[in-house]
């Protein structure tokens, strides 16, 4: 056998260790006891219905809908990975994980329904699962990208320190502001075919959820609204467009690690803009003073850069 072919079925054998070794690690977390109240309000949800508007949207924007990596109850464990973390996406082991002790005092105290606030959680948490991406080998591991997420291969160091020095992750509040309201449009479909409750209903808890809950997410997603609107205004393309494209990005885990788009927002923001949105912290100051920089500085170069990257032309 040449030596190549060797290496290869070397290199898949060992990817395939390392598949197994996550996988029984994710069965752990899945195996632990289920939260009789959790569960109960799980099974309430219609999974089959949310896959299906997942894989709508999907489409609608252009990507193969059946291939999404939407999960199924199965995979959701009832119990917290990182302490003090009410639902995440365990991106690696690809499963989600609610604390239910932590949810239902969080959201009780807080006065908001528990069944909704499940509900807009599970979604939340779909919508980082259906973009995520495993990315080639490196070192010890896989490289694992969560729509514009971007946790950092050895290789990809330079870029990271001209971005903001040893970041391992950049563009996280980006990625959470597109994922929120990604997830916000997801949410509400679901309420609409279900009929689960009243879509007025649903808006004025979505309101209140947004105010006692996701404050650091609704700023996030303040600043990717102001993005579109200006792009929209300063184009000919309407801003549904600009939004899809930006959807389309979050499905194919689109990578703004880029010496190109950095000199470009350095040359219209500030020498150190890109570094900053992607570095930026959970701090309204800072994503406020931002917010304002999109909004009043011009943007025309972005948009050629993000019409040809977005192709949101294509369609
Ligand atoms: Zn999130």
């Amino acid at each position: 056998m040449p030596e190549f072919i060797r290496e290869d079925k070397r290199n898949k054998n060992r990817e395939l260790d390392q598949q197994a070794a996550l996988e029984s690690r994710a069965q752990k977390f899945l195996e632990y006891p289920k939260d009789p109240e959790l569960l109960g309000l799980l099974e309430k949800i219609d999974f089959n219905l949310l896959g299906n508007i997942f894989r709508e949207v999907g489409r609608s924007c252009g990507i193969n809908g059946d291939k999404i990596n939407f999960l199924n109850p199965e995979r959701i464990a009832h119990i917290s990975i990182n302490a003090g973390t009410l639902a995440e996406l365990a991106s690696e082991l690809n499963i989600i994980a609610v604390d239910p002790r932590e949810f239902k005092k969080y959201m009780e105290e807080r006065g908001l329904p528990i069944d909704l606030a499940l509900l807009a959680i599970v979604v939340h948490e779909e919508a980082h699962a259906v973009s995520r991406r495993v990315c080639e080998e490196f070192g010890s591991g896989k490289e694992v990208r969560v729509g514009y997420e971007h946790s950092m291969r050895p290789d990809e160091m330079r870029m990271a320190e001209l971005l903001g020095g040893k970041a391992k992750t950049v563009f996280e509040v980006f990625n959470e502001g597109v994922t929120e309201k990604f997830a916000e449009e997801v949410f509400l479909e679901y309420i609409r075919r279900s009929s689960y409750i009243n879509i007025n209903d649903a808006e004025v808890f979505l309101k209140n959820y947004r105010q006692n809950a996701s404050n650091n997410l609704s700023l996030a997603k303040a600043l990717v609204d102001t993005l579109i609107q200006r792009i929209g205004r300063e184009t000919e393309i309407n801003q549904k467009l600009v939004w899809q494209s930006l959807v389309r990005g979050l499905f194919e885990a689109e990578s703004f690690i880029d010496e190109e788009l950095r000199v470009l927002f350095a040359e219209m923001f500030s020498p150190d803009f890109l570094r900053r949105l992607s570095r930026l912290p959970q701090d309204k100051k800072e994503m406020k003073r931002m917010e304002g920089e999109i909004k009043g500085k011009s943007i025309r170069a972005l948009i050629t850069y993000l019409s040809r990257k977005s192709r949101w032309n294509r369609k």
